[in-house]
This record gives C-alpha cells, sequence and structure tokens, in this order.
C-alpha cells in the first residue's frame, strides 16, 4: 500500500521550498494538485516531471476513489495546493479524511503556512490563538461572525483577500474596538513584505489612506480581548453589603 505525503509549497518565495519537498514530490508516481495549471511552473522550476492531476473543492470526493485506488495498488501521491499547507483554507480535508478511513497512511511534509509565518513575527501572544480564516464575504454575516469572537481572549488570526480587507478591518475596529492591539501581515515572503502593528482603528485608517496597502495577500491578527481593569475591581453594591456583614461580625 502506498502513503499520500501532504506537502507544503512556498507562499510566495521559491526559497522557501524545502529539499524534503522537492524529493517527495520527484519520488511519487502522482501529484493531485488544486490547479495543475498554478503548480506547473512550480514543479518545472524544481525539475519535478511527475505526472499532475487535478483535486480541488469541485471534484475531491469523486477524486478520492480514483486515488485510493491507486495507493491501495501500492503507488505514493503527493497532494500540494496552490500554496502554503494544503488543508489549511485550501482543499485536501475530504481526500485525508477518506484515505485515513481506508487505513492508508498520510504524512506531512512541514513547509510554509501564511498563518504561522505571520504569527511568528507579530509580537502578539503566541501560546493560545484560533484561526479563523476567512470571514464570510457579507458584511451583515461577517459582523455576526465577529461579534461572536468578540470576548474571545486568545490571539485571533484570519485570512483576507486584498479587495475586502478595508471592508473587513472597518468591521473588525467597530466590533472588537479600536484599540485592539493587531497587525497586517501582507506578501509574506515576497519582494513587498510588510508588517503593519497597531491598534485595529489606525490600522483601518492607515490601510485606507494608502491604496498600496490594499494589494496582495494578506493575514490579520488581533489581540485577545481582554477583562477592562475596571472589571476587576469589586462593585459599589458589594462594597457595601460587605461592610454591613463586617459590622454585624464579633
Ligand atoms: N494554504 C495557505 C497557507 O498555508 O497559508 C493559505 C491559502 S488561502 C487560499 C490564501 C490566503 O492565505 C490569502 O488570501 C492570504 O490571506 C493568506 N496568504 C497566502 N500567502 C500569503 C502571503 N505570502 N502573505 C500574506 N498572506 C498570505
Amino acid at each position: 500500500v502506498g502513503t499520500l505525503y501532504v506537502v507544503a509549497t512556498p507562499i510566495g518565495n521559491l526559497d522557501d521550498m524545502s529539499t524534503r519537498a522537492i524529493r517527495t514530490l520527484r519520488e511519487v508516481a502522482l501529484i493531485a494538485a488544486e490547479d495543475t495549471r498554478h503548480s506547473t511552473p512550480l514543479l518545472r522550476h524544481f525539475g519535478i516531471s511527475t505526472p499532475l492531476i487535478a483535486c480541488h473543492d469541485h471534484n475531491e470526493r469523486e477524486q478520492g476513489a480514483a486515488l485510493i485506488t491507486r495507493l491501495l495498488a501500492g503507488e505514493d501521491i503527493a497532494l500540494i495546493s496552490d500554496a502554503g499547507t494544503p488543508l489549511i483554507s485550501d482543499p485536501g480535508y475530504h481526500l485525508v479524511r477518506q484515505v485515513r478511513a481506508a487505513g492508508i497512511s498520510v504524512v506531512p511534509i512541514p513547509g510554509p503556512c501564511a498563518l504561522v509565518a505571520a504569527l511568528s513575527a507579530a509580537g502578539l501572544p503566541s501560546d493560545r490563538f484560533i484561526f479563523e480564516g476567512f470571514l464570510p464575504a457579507k458584511s451583515a454575516a461577517r459582523q455576526s461572525r465577529l461579534t461572536a469572537v468578540q470576548r474571545e481572549e486568545r490571539t485571533l488570526i484570519f485570512y483576507e483577500a486584498p479587495h475586502r480587507l478595508l471592508d473587513c478591518l472597518t468591521d473588525l475596529a467597530a466590533i472588537l474596538g479600536e484599540d485592539r492591539p493587531a497587525l497586517l501581515a501582507r506578501e509574506l515572503s515576497k519582494t513587498f513584505e510588510t508588517l503593519k502593528g497597531l491598534p485595529l482603528g489606525a490600522l483601518r485608517d492607515w490601510v485606507a489612506a494608502d491604496s498600496n496597502q490594499q494589494r496582495g495577500e494578506s493575514v490579520l491578527l488581533v489581540a485577545g480581548w481582554s477583562k477592562p481593569e475596571s472589571e476587576d475591581e469589586v462593585d459599589p453594591e458589594s462594597l457595601r453589603v460587605l461592610d454591613l456583614l463586617l459590622k454585624e461580625l464579633p
């Protein structure tokens, strides 16, 4: 029985391709790619001539059966997406699930992932975080999603498309608060890489004032909610009751 390798590829900088990723992609019998046309230049660059097959959101479940037949016949297969780690806001979940359910081993080949790269350089608490992926495209749905995480104490991480970045920041500032510390990580590993840390309101204004900041790919990180200091204080009514009780004590 073969193995399914889940192989991370660069998120912009080809130098981030690992030696192990290249070797795996050369040695497997077949590469299942999110978009074969997109991946062809990358594979050509590294002298990888392994046959490609498309495996994307629309055919993943059907393709799974065909790939499992080949794995059971002893072939090794690699799964790649357009960029970064497959399954992370990318196709692959259904395939990995099916392959594992068939008792076939799935081996990750770790590498670039935009959320991890952004978090590693953000200077926001990194011991606990939640990845929210892409927020809904429509404002009402986005706002209700953000309302649900308003009091989330862990660092929040979002992916965003360039044309929605400003709308997303506007809703983030409105719902999570203008003063909440945040960071925009744009074009990671690429020529115009920018990491800008500002409170949400100021970050929104900074992006609004410079349309260049709305280009390319971005990760948004927002500090988790922290209890306002005043909520730590005991409320006056409790103090009054405590005072009365203390007077009754012998
Ligand atoms: N699988 C990828 C990963 O491991 O990060 C994510 C794929 S998802 C379809 C694309 C989104 O990831 C972009 O809209 C952006 O939010 C983020 N992203 C990918 N590459 C990036 C980069 N170089 N800089 C900043 N964000 C990036």
